[in-house]
């Protein structure tokens, strides 16, 4: 039952807050508000209020037999045209389980939490509340922020009641809590469950990120007088670089600890037809889940490109445009949900999680796990964004099993 109520619950808010083009739950603005006020009525049935703390993060309490407290919590929040399941399945599991808990104290306290503005759609910065909470956001660099239409981050925030300033505030609330443990469910976004034919899996963390651009720089020559032996071609060293990287990465992948390298962007110059170019940036962008990977990954491409630089007659620089070390979750934790996954699913697969999560947040203030659902076609953050139904009501009965199987280790360590 409780799975199939779930699921009833993620319709009728898709159908509350969605048009045609799919979900518009963006953060600080009318519908998500709508979403929120609906989401405390559904609180509201169980006997319990929402509170809301500085950074517009709101909570539910559930006290247990013990103040150790277990959260569970995603976000309500989406982008424009987003899906129906990328942060409401986790908050619709996490109300069921305050529902399943509400006749009897359970045996440690269980929070609930809605993360404000996970997204970062509206003004470019995600895990907004999270990272409040956490105290890792930095209000300097947000402070300026303006959306598209030119309305400040610091307006949006005073219409919701959030006054920046004080957004650190947060960090005391959620310090108040005798936190033990944080729980996420969330859709992979990502086809890896879906190609193993796996409704379910145990997520180990989140990737660390290396992000560079790298400068070659050569000379501009004109492309029919210059014999091929004599060019120094800046595009044609990026291009092996570039393919140099995906031998790199496919070299450090092992099963189940995959990781990924991506060029997003090639500029040359001049940028002419019949010119041989003599400067070519490109973007690396690198992730993996272990930081020694991630450093000897690094560390190869760096050399790889050097190489190459050489042996093509031109220079390179590299410079860094953003890194974040890798999320490891809670061995202990990911035991658990191993053993929820396997007991409803028969199987546990463990992946890594490309994208940032809320829960990459907790990390250095509790133990932390996530659980993913299968994503259909591994499609995300747009209105085809789906996962089959009973991978759906497998997931969600696996998710509550380690909830359960949280509040009795956190009330018994
Ligand atoms: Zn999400």
């Amino acid at each position: 039952m409780s799975a199939e109520r779930v699921i009833a619950d993620l319709r009728e808010l898709a159908s509350l807050t969605s048009t045609a083009d799919g979900a518009q739950r963006l953060a600080w603005g009318p519908v998500w508000r709508k979403a929120r006020a609906w989401f405390k009525g559904k609180v509201a049935e169980i006997g319990l209020d929402v509170s809301t703390d500085a950074a517009g993060n709101n909570w539910v309490t559930l006290p247990g037999r013990s103040p150790r407290t277990v959260i569970v919590g995603s976000h309500l929040d989406s982008v424009p045209n987003g899906g129906w399941l990328d942060g409401c399945l986790g908050m619709m599991a996490a109300l069921e389980a305050l529902r399943a808990h509400s006749s009897a104290p359970p045996p440690a306290t269980l929070a609930l939490v809605d993360w404000a503005d996970e997204e970062g759609a509206r003004f470019g910065r995600s895990l907004l509340g999270s990272s409040a909470a956490a105290g890792s956001l930095k209000i300097e660099e947000v402070r300026d922020l303006t959306d598209r239409e030119g309305t400040r981050l610091v307006d949006a925030l005073a219409e919701n009641g959030v006054a920046l300033d004080r957004i650190g505030d947060a960090r005391r609330q959620l310090a108040a809590l005798d936190a033990r443990a944080y729980l996420e469910l969330h859709i992979e976004q990502g086809p890896v469950l879906e190609s193993l034919n796996k409704a379910t899996g145990v997520v180990l963390g989140t990737f660390g990120v290396e992000r560079h651009m790298l400068r070659f720089t050569g000379q501009a020559a004109h492309s029919g007088s210059t014999p091929i032996p004599m060019r120094r071609d800046a595009f044609l060293a990026a291009a092996a670089t570039a393919l140099e990287c995906r031998q790199i990465g496919l070299r450090h992948s092992k099963p189940g600890a995959g990781v990924v390298c991506t060029v997003g962007v090639v500029n040359v110059e001049p940028k002419i037809v019949t010119a041989v170019p003599g400067v070519c940036e490109m973007s690396l962008d690198q992730r993996a889940l272990d930081a020694d990977v991630l450093a000897a990954m690094f560390k190869d491409a760096r050399e790889a490109s050097e190489r190459i630089a050489r042996e093509n007659h031109v220079g390179v620089e590299w410079r860094r445009i953003w890194n974040i070390e890798p999320r490891p979750f809670d061995p202990h934790l990911v035991k658990l949900c191993e053993e929820a996954v396997r007991e409803e699913t028969g199987d546990a697969p463990r992946l890594p999680s490309g994208p940032l999560h809320d829960a990459a947040e907790m990390v250095p203030h509790m133990p932390v796990v996530m659980m993913f659902a299968s994503s259909s076609r591994g499609l995300s953050h747009c209105k085809e964004e789906d996962t089959p139904e009973p991978h759906l009501q497998q997931t969600i009965r696996a998710y509550l099993r380690l909830v359960d199987k949280t509040l009795a280790h956190v009330a018994g360590a």
